[in-house]
C-alpha cells in the first residue's frame, strides 16, 4: 500500500536556527529525476510536487492535528465546511442514507439538503438527544450518522458514546463535528466516533484570523477523503496553514484559560438568575445542567460557550445585547476575543418563535463565546447591559 499522505510525523528535534517554520507558497516543485516526478504525481509518496496536491505549511499541521485529536492523520481543507462536505461527498453514493442530527451546524444541513439530496443521498433526521429515535431511525439501513456535542446553541450535551455504538451495531458510520469542544475539553475519536471534521477556524486558529478545516480518523477512512480533496482542490493554503502553525503553541492554553473563564461567567451569570435579572444560564459546567452525568463522563470541564436567556423576550434581548461594551456583536467562536450572537436573529431565523422554542431555544437566547479578557469583565459588561 502507498504511504498516505497526510499524517506525516513530524520532528521534534532541539530548538536550532529559526524558530518559526517557513512559509512557503510555491505552487511548485522542481524534481530530481523522471521516476521522483512519477511517483509524487501518482501519490505513491509524500513530498513538495504540486501545490492543491499538498505543501509543507498544511502537512506540518496535519501531523500535529492528527496527534492532538488521537487519530492516524489530518486531512485539511479550506474551510470547515470544506472538511465536513469533503469528508461526506468523499463516501457517499446515490442512494445512500444519511441519519443527520436536528441539532447540527446550520451550513452542515444546508448543505446535506441542498446538495447531497441533489446527487441522490436520502438525508434523514435525527434528534441527538433521544437514543430510542435514533435506534428506530436504525431500523432501515444507513451508511453514515452526522452529529456534534454539545450543542449550538442550547449547550445540551449529546451522548457521543452511545450514539456510536448505535451506529456501529447497525454498521453505520458516525461523523463527528468537534468544532465546539476540541481536545483537551473532549476527545471524540477516543469516545469511538469514526471520523472527526472541525472548524479549524475557532479555537484552532483562535485569534479569527484564518478560515480553515480539517478531517481526522483513521488511515482507511481518510484515504478516500484525502483522494476526493486532490481531486476538487479544496485544500488548506500555504498562508493560513501557517498562521495554524502560529496558533498551535497556545491552542491548550487558550481553549483551558477560556473554558475557565467561561465557567467563572457561567456560575457570576447563575447568581444573576437566581436574582431574578436573567431568566436562564446554560452552560455544561454548572451543576445544574440537565445533561451533568454526561458531561462528567466525555468532558473535561464545560468549553467555552455559553447561553443566557435575557429578559424581555427579543425586544429585551436586543435591547441588552445593543448595550454590550467589550463583547463583540459577532457570529463565530473560539477566537481570543468574545463574541455574542442572537439566535433568533442569526443561526435559527428560519424558524417561526413556536419552532424555535420546541427546540428549546428562546427568543431571548443569547449565545457568548469566552475569550481571554477575563471572567469578572465580561460578568461586568452583561450587568451593565441588563441594568440599561
Ligand atoms: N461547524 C460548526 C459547529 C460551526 O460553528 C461552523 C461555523 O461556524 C462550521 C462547522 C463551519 O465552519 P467554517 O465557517 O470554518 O466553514
Amino acid at each position: 500500500m502507498s504511504e498516505p499522505l497526510y499524517g506525516v510525523p513530524h520532528g521534534h528535534g532541539p530548538l536550532l536556527g529559526p524558530l518559526s517554520p517557513p512559509l512557503v507558497r510555491s505552487t511548485t516543485a522542481g524534481q530530481p529525476d523522471a521516476e521522483t516526478l512519477r511517483a509524487l504525481g501518482a501519490g505513491e509518496r509524500p513530498g513538495e510536487f504540486y501545490q492543491r496536491l499538498g505543501h509543507a505549511n498544511a502537512r506540518a499541521w496535519e501531523s500535529l492535528v492528527a496527534a492532538h485529536e488521537g487519530a492516524d492523520g489530518a486531512v485539511s481543507f479550506a474551510s470547515g465546511m470544506a472538511a465536513i462536505s469533503g469528508a461526506l461527498l468523499a463516501h457517499l453514493k446515490p442512494g445512500d442514507r444519511v441519519l443527520l442530527a436536528e441539532e447540527i451546524y446550520g451550513g452542515t444541513s444546508s448543505f446535506a439538503l441542498a446538495d447531497l439530496v441533489r446527487f441522490g443521498v436520502v438525508v434523514d433526521r435525527f434528534s441527538a438527544l433521544d437514543l430510542a429515535g435514533l435506534q428506530a431511525q436504525l431500523a432501515r439501513p444507513a451508511q453514515w450518522v452526522v452529529f456534534e456535542s454539545p450543542i449550538n446553541p442550547t449547550l445540551r450535551v449529546a451522548d457521543i458514546g452511545a450514539i456510536t455504538g448505535l451506529a456501529k451495531a447497525a454498521g453505520a458510520r458516525t461523523l463527528f463535528d468537534a468544532t465546539f469542544a476540541p481536545p483537551p475539553v473532549q476527545q471524540a475519536l477516543a469516545l469511538g466516533v469514526d471520523l472527526v471534521a472541525c472548524s479549524a477556524t475557532k479555537f484552532y486558529g483562535g485569534h479569527s484570523d484564518v478560515l480553515a478545516g480539517f478531517v481526522a480518523g483513521c488511515h482507511e477512512l481518510l484515504g478516500p477523503v484525502e483522494h476526493f480533496r486532490r481531486r476538487t482542490g479544496g485544500l488548506l493554503a500555504p498562508d493560513p496553514a501557517w498562521l495554524l502553525l502560529r496558533s498551535w503553541p497556545t491552542l491548550e492554553l487558550r481553549v483551558l484559560a477560556q473554558q475557565a473563564a467561561a465557567q467563572r461567567l457561567a456560575e457570576g451569570l447563575a447568581a444573576e438568575a437566581r436574582a431574578g435579572r436573567l431568566l436562564d444560564v446554560s452552560y455544561p459546567g454548572l451543576p445544574a445542567h440537565p445533561d451533568r452525568a454526561l458531561v462528567a463522563r466525555q468532558m473535561r470541564g464545560g468549553g467555552a460557550v455559553l447561553a443566557v436567556e435575557l429578559p424581555g423576550g427579543l425586544p429585551g434581548a436586543k435591547r441588552a445585547y445593543d448595550r454590550l461594551q467589550r463583547i463583540a456583536r459577532a457570529p463565530s467562536l473560539g477566537g481570543v476575543e468574545s463574541l455574542a450572537t442572537l439566535p433568533a436573529f442569526t443561526t435559527h431565523a428560519a424558524l417561526t418563535p413556536a419552532q424555535r422554542q420546541r427546540a428549546g431555544i428562546p427568543d431571548g437566547l443569547m449565545r457568548i463565546a469566552v475569550g481571554l479578557e477575563g471572567a469578572d469583565v465580561l460578568l461586568d459588561d452583561i450587568r451593565q447591559a441588563l441594568r440599561g
